[in-house]
């Protein structure tokens, strides 16, 4: 077996996901676990969607983007999405939605996709949401990271101002049950 410099380092699964391939990160020439260990390594952000080609960490071959090693057949992950580059076993209930183009979690069964807030959004606020044009390209109040892009599932409170799930948690865990961004109680 052809063991490639470099790589023993990179093999194995990270804190992020359980899988069998690494990722060839197009703009730095380098083999990484994903992109989230990517981005922390590096001083730049890789662009999941310019990944090409993935190493099985099984035979340690590459090749181009696909669900399973085209030499000796694994499966890449239990759950795969090779337009995302999302390869993972463990079960979060992923799902792609083609109209965020992007992969989320918690069950495909439990979102719809609004088509005016432009973003997923849990099935039990469909009639109640306040609905905004393109409020899935708001920040989180809390953590001002992207409400798109976060593969966890958002609330949309009564205000219509998009929160992270997990933002939400931690200030009601603090008792703040008032939206951080206009102040209207939750
Ligand atoms: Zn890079
Ligand atoms: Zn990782
Ligand atoms: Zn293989
Ligand atoms: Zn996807
Ligand atoms: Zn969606
Ligand atoms: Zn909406
Ligand atoms: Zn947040
Ligand atoms: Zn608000």
């Amino acid at each position: 077996m052809q063991v490639r410099e470099g790589m023993e380092s990179a093999v194995g699964n990270c804190e992020h996901y359980v899988r069998r391939c690494l990722l060839n990160t197009p703009c730095c020439g380098k083999m990484y676990p994903c992109r989230l260990c990517h981005d922390r390594n590096e001083d730049h952000e890789v662009n999941r969607f310019e990944v090409e080609i993935l190493v099985c960490t099984q035979c340690r071959k590459d090749q181009p983007v696909s669900s399973h090693c085209k030499y000796c057949g694994i499966l890449f992950g239990l759950y795969s999405c090779t337009k995302c580059r999302v390869f993972d076993d463990n079960d979060h209930g992923q799902f792609h939605c083609e109209e965020c183009g992007l992969c989320r979690k918690g069950g495909r069964e439990n979102f719809f996709h609004c088509k005016q807030c432009g973003i997923c959004l849990t099935k039990s606020i469909k009639d109640s949401h306040k609905c905004r044009e393109e409020s899935g390209k708001d920040k989180c109040p809390v953590c001002f990271d992207s409400i798109h892009t976060a593969t966890e599932p958002s609330l949309a409170p009564k205000c219509g101002h998009l929160i992270h799930m997990k933002c939400h948690r931690l200030i009601m865990e603090f008792g703040h049950r008032r939206c951080p961004y206009c102040n209207q109680d939750y």
